[in-house]
């Protein structure tokens, strides 16, 4: 007999947690997930911040097709010119700083990360880099040197030398820039810490302090970019233009792909000593920059971003549960916070089970996930929040119950 799908995932597809969801989806369309037997979730977290344009957007689809009638990959990065990717690169540049104007594109943000610290050595000719704790930038190797959390970065030392990690926010630690600082790597909302805003005269301070020391400004936005928070990058709202710009997820629309974009005059070090200076092979695949086109012009067509804040407004009204301490959002990048992350996961499950896909951050496992599609309606935020207030219900039922019990035994 042949085996179940679910056994042959468990068996042959490297697992990376004891506890994966595991469901089994056949079909995704805008905000919608539907498994094999026909079960329906609303998918509040798009992916991990991917699906800005929903899931399958019938315009992103159609780009696909038709560059999968012209052709696939050609051959390694930069050589000839594929319409794909200049038009997308010109595209970006369009609706980014002037400064801003030269894409490299790769296929991961992680890799986008790797490039970008490369990039600083070359140009400044310095190797300490400065990131800030509680932040995540992938899990490749450079990209964990500079993760914040020393959980995570641990079991795999030793890691790149010379990166400190700062605390997030604080004033007094951009002291710690100096001379000797190659790049800051920042986010401009930390996401896997639970959401966390800066102060607008932080980043502004961040951004004075690295100009005089002549230290790259990087600017992670593989989760916040196209317009995750409200607006198109989220380093608009701040008025802070960083020297180099780090895109993935939402960027190809569903496919995938990175960048790590700065100044026409800083890309140049790639080309000369040595030669090459980043090689990828599939960076910037036709199909997904075909993808991420079409996903740009359906997020600034179809006024998605101007809809982001009335759309988080209603999700902060409608997430009100005494087991909730605090919900903070930027944009449609928001998460509901819990006392503790046993009741943050037994909501989680409880939603799961009830029809709405949602998880926990990398970095605040009692802080539940909310980055849906930006094409999420009304009437699917409304269902989603009745879902996660049932799910606080019954787990405080189940805490009281299990108290009720616990004092029923002592008594007797
Ligand atoms: N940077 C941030 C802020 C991210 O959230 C992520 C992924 O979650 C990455 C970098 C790494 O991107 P990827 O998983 O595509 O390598």
């Amino acid at each position: 007999m042949a085996m179940h799908l679910r056994q042959l995932f468990l068996q042959h597809l490297a697992q990376t947690s004891p506890a994966p969801i595991s469901l089994e989806i056949v079909n995704a369309e805008g905000c919608i997930l539907r498994d094999i037997q026909g079960r329906r979730w609303i998918d509040i977290i798009g992916g991990i911040s991917v699906c800005n344009t929903g899931h399958r957007h019938p315009a992103v689809v159609e780009a696909v097709k038709k560059q999968a009638d012209q052709y696939f990959h050609l051959l390694v990065y930069g050589e000839l010119i594929q319409s794909p990717q200049v038009n997308y690169a010109a595209k970006l540049a369009s609706v980014l700083p002037p400064s801003l104007n030269c894409v490299y594109f790769t296929n991961s943000g992680a890799e986008a990360v790797e490039g970008a610290m490369k990039l600083a050595k070359r140009i400044t000719g310095r190797s300490e880099m400065i990131a800030f704790e509680n932040s995540y930038h992938g899990s490749t190797q450079g990209a964990l040197s500079l993760i914040g959390d020393e959980y995570w970065r641990n079991a795999f030392r030793p890691l790149l030398p010379g990166i400190k990690h700062l605390q997030y926010n604080s004033m007094d630690m951009l002291r710690e820039i100096n001379s000797q600082t190659a790049c800051v790597i920042a986010e401009p909302v930390q996401a896997e810490n639970g959401v966390r805003l800066p102060g607008k005269e932080w980043l502004i301070a961040l951004r004075k302090k690295c100009t005089e020391t002549g230290t790259l400004l990087i600017f992670d936005e593989i989760q916040t970019g196209f317009g995750r928070t409200g607006s198109l990058w989220a380093f608009n709202k701040y008025e802070v233009v960083p020297d180099i710009l780090l895109l993935g997820k939402a960027l190809g629309a569903g496919m995938p792909l990175g960048a790590f974009i700065s100044s026409h005059d800083n890309m140049q070090s790639l080309t000369r000593d040595p030669v090459l200076g980043h090689i990828t092979t599939f960076g910037g695949h036709p199909v997904c920059c075909a993808a991420g086109i079409a996903g740009l012009d359906v997020l600034l067509n179809e006024n998605l971003i101007s809809a982001v804040e009335a759309k988080a407004g209603l999700f902060l009204e409608k997430l009100k549960h005494q087991l909730i301490i605090d919900v903070r959002s930027a944009g449609l990048l928001i998460t509901a916070e819990f006392a503790d992350a046993l009741t943050c996961k037994k909501v989680i499950d409880y939603c799961i089970d009830n029809g709405v896909l949602t998880d926990w951050f990398l970095f605040a496992p009692h802080c539940l996930r909310i980055a849906p599609p930006l094409t999420i309606s009304e009437e699917e935020i409304t269902e989603a929040c009745t879902v996660i207030v049932r799910g606080c219900d019954h787990v405080q039922r189940l805490t009281f119950n299990v108290k009720a019990s616990e004092g029923f035994t002592k008594v007797s």
